[in-house]
């Protein structure tokens, strides 16, 4: 299975799996909070597809609606249509968004719903010569649009990019005034509320205050990228309701499919929407693609949504999240040389250890220079490869600071999960491995 995967997916990858001692594993089923290999060996999922399991892994009642579905017949793409099933989908998604962001486009992932939420905005913006601004250390995607907007080397590789963007470093209100008030092309500011990517990043309340009015003052419309810390993982089903205000445009994926289905969805105000797209001529510049809001992908969105209300998946990522965080503070306090700091809200914690990049032993280096200088030192690899080995619990880094472990288990995650992460974390870190 290693040697398909290597040969006709992705070599490299396989590379650096095999240098982390996961291409070991082979996932035969998955359940809840953990996933069981092929020797039978349970695997708490603490890393939960980067945020993409706010369920669990094949929560009954997702697996029920969408085998009603099934045995029902229904139709699944009605793209000649009015299709119920993403009319629904879509009217739940404006019942849990506050705000007039009432019109929805349905897509299979997080890079789509992105693409079509700088889209609707660079319309609504009026500006022909529509510029747009982003974070250091952001990432929205990787198709080609919005590879523009996401600052890495790594993913951009050689491809031609828009050149109409400006990068500000994320948290920075100056900057960000700066560079809108000396260039009235600026029509779009793109920000992840809570990087993910660059290392479990949040900015303050007052930060999102200005930025709100920043744009109002400027007529520039503001999209919040929530594909990663929104749908509850940081304890609101928007990150941006910590902070009392709504952006133009939103988008959401990851858990929105329940962990069964691709469902990417942006959601936009209804005056920003009708600006962009409101007469008939305007329709096809923003229909779906051949598969945006199908039945089987759109009854499962649905159920997982009703799931995450009853469960209050939202509640137990608030108290969870907050649990977890202070007895990783206590770890940390035990432990000040090796652990730098614990951010983050909820279930989206990022945990960076100290920089070891000049004193690490070579033999504790997993993933040594494999991609670029980052990786030198990194601790989380080798955390994270004596974590799964050890103890047989899965987390991830974070993709441009590989010193951040990011946590982002399911939302359905409880106290004596967290437990059994912080005590084999204790337990690794005790045994004075730096
Ligand atoms: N935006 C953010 C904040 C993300 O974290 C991601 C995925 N990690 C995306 C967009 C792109 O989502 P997808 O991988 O589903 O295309």
């Amino acid at each position: 299975m290693a040697d398909l995967f290597k040969d006709h997916i992705n070599p490299g990858q396989y590379h650096f799996m095999k240098l982390l001692g996961f291409h070991k594993v082979k996932v035969e089923t998955a359940e809840g909070m953990y996933y069981t290999d092929q020797n039978g060996r349970k695997i708490l999922d603490f890393f939960g597809g980067f945020g993409s399991l706010a369920q669990g892994h094949n929560h009954p009642r997702v697996i029920a609606a969408r085998q009603r579905f099934q045995d029902e017949n229904r139709h699944e793409i009605a793209i000649a249509f009015m299709s119920q099933y993403a009319s629904a989908l879509a009217k739940n998604l404006a019942a849990c968004s506050p705000g007039d962001l009432d019109m929805v486009f349905l897509g299979s992932t997080g890079s789509e719903a992105m693409e079509a939420a700088v889209k609707v905005a660079e319309r609504a913006s009026g500006r022909k010569n529509c510029k747009i601004v982003h974070a250091e250390n952001s990432f929205h995607g990787k198709s080609k649009g919005v590879l523009s907007i996401t600052d890495s080397p790594l993913y951009q590789g050689e491809f031609k990019l828009t050149g109409n963007t400006y990068k500000v470093p994320f948290a920075d209100l100056g900057a960000l005034k700066r560079v809108i008030e000396n260039d009235s092309d600026i029509g779009v500011v793109v920000l992840e509320t809570v990087q993910g990517g660059g290392g479990i990043v949040t900015a303050p309340t007052t930060y999102w205050q200005g930025v709100r009015a920043l744009c109002d003052k400027h007529n520039v419309l503001w999209v919040a990228d929530e594909v990663q810390c929104g749908y509850g993982r940081t304890g609101k089903f928007y990150a941006f309701e910590h902070h009392g205000v709504v952006p133009d445009v939103t988008a959401l994926a990851k858990s929105l499919g329940a962990g069964k289905a691709p469902v990417g969805a942006m959601i936009a105000k209804r005056e920003v929407y009708m600006k962009a797209y409101g007469t008939p001529k305007t329709a096809m510049i923003h229909a779906q693609a051949t598969f945006g809001g199908i039945g089987e992908a759109c009854v499962t969105a649905i159920e997982g949504l009703n799931v995450l209300y009853d469960e209050d998946l939202i509640g137990n990522s608030a108290e969870t999240g907050a649990y977890l965080k202070k007895r990783l503070e206590d770890i940390q306090a035990k432990y000040p040389k090796i652990i730098k700091e614990v951010r983050g809200q909820g279930l989206m914690i990022g945990l960076e250890f100290q920089d070891f990049s000049q004193t690490l032993p070579f033999a504790l280096r997993p993933m040594v220079a494999l991609l670029d200088d980052k990786l030198k030192g990194s601790l989380s690899g080798f955390i994270g490869a004596a974590l799964l080995r050890d103890y047989g619990i899965l987390v991830a880094f974070t993709e441009y600071n590989r010193n951040v472990i990011r946590l982002e288990p399911p939302l359905i995650c409880d106290e004596s999960h967290v437990d059994t992460f912080c005590d084999a974390l204790d337990d690794l870190l005790g045994k004075g491995i730096v």
